[in-house]
Order: C-alpha cells, then sequence, then structure tokens
C-alpha cells in the first residue's frame, strides 16, 4: 500500500464557476509595467525589493506594455509625461488596470496649485482603479492597494463581459 491511498477518497473534486477560475489566476499573477515617475517610484521599488517582495503576489515587473495588467503610476505627472503614460495604457492589452500611487499622481500633490507642468490627477487621462494615498506611501500602502486590486478583480465577471 501506497504512503498516499486512501488520502483522497471524495476530497479531491473542486467545483468552481469560470469565472472564479479565470479570476483566480488573473489576480495571482498581476504582471506590471515597469516605469517610475519620481520619489514614489523608490517606494514602489522597495515593495518590489526582498523585504516586501511582490513576487509572491505573482506581481513581476515587464518592461513592454504588451505584457503588462496593471500600471502603477508612482510618482509626478507632469504634463510632458502624461501623453506618454496615456500611450503606453493604450498598449496594454485587456483587460489591464491601473493604481495611482501617492498624492502626485492622485491630484497634482504638492504641486495641485502652482505647478504649471503637473497633471493634477492621472486620472484625467486614463481611468484609475485603486488610489494610494500618501506622499510618498509606504510599500505596505501600495500593498494594500493592489490587495483592493485583486478583491476587485475577484467579483469580476469575464464570462458575462464578453458574451
Ligand atoms: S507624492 Fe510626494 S513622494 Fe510621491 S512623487 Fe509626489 S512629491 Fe514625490
Amino acid at each position: 500500500m501506497g504512503l498516499l491511498d486512501k488520502q483522497f477518497n471524495n476530497s479531491n473534486v473542486i467545483i468552481t464557476s469560470l469565472d472564479n477560475l479565470l479570476n483566480w489566476a488573473r489576480l495571482s499573477s498581476l504582471w506590471q509595467m515597469q516605469f517610475g515617475l519620481a520619489c514614489c517610484a523608490i517606494e514602489m521599488m522597495a515593495a518590489a525589493a526582498s523585504h516586501y517582495d511582490f513576487d509572491r503576489f505573482g506581481v513581476i515587473p515587464r518592461a513592454t506594455p504588451r505584457q503588462s495588467d496593471v500600471m502603477i503610476v508612482a510618482g509626478t505627472v507632469t504634463l510632458k509625461m502624461a501623453s506618454r503614460i496615456k500611450r503606453l495604457y493604450d498598449q496594454m492589452s485587456e483587460p489591464r488596470y491601473v493604481i495611482s500611487m501617492g498624492s502626485c499622481s492622485n491630484c497634482g500633490g504638492p504641486y495641485w496649485e502652482h505647478g504649471y507642468h503637473v497633471l493634477k490627477g492621472v486620472d484625467r487621462v486614463i481611468p484609475v482603479d485603486v488610489y494610494v494615498p500618501g506622499c510618498p506611501p509606504r510599500p505596505e500602502a501600495l500593498m494594500e492597494g493592489l490587495i483592493k486590486l485583486q478583491e476587485k478583480i475577484r467579483h469580476e465577471s469575464l464570462v458575462k463581459k464578453t458574451a
């Protein structure tokens, strides 16, 4: 008799919906568009380093928008960069998501009043799914934002969307 004999009787059947299966796969493998704009990007890099280890959430940086699911806008969005961000977002494949990290990206941050060169929120050029507040937000805050995004994806219905 093998060690595993009779270990799986009646308990090795999993029933789920296609939506649950697809959503679980998608939220567990969010590939991140690899770029940063200013000081918030340092915190984003810290989140990817060994102490916080974003990899364990399945978040892997990709150097091309065509292989990315999520864009983390980390830093000050100048007017010059806004059109580049929009172009990168447009090149990402659907379904795609955006996390706005930090006050600058959320609303212009310290430049909201007198920063003639700063966009007052990245949501003026691309849709944002999760806003992470702070100047800068700690890696823990970004991690919470990522978990919020995963919760959102968990409750999506891809089957209904494509039907
Ligand atoms: S929110 Fe603060 S830390 Fe982040 S890019 Fe703006 S000024 Fe820098």
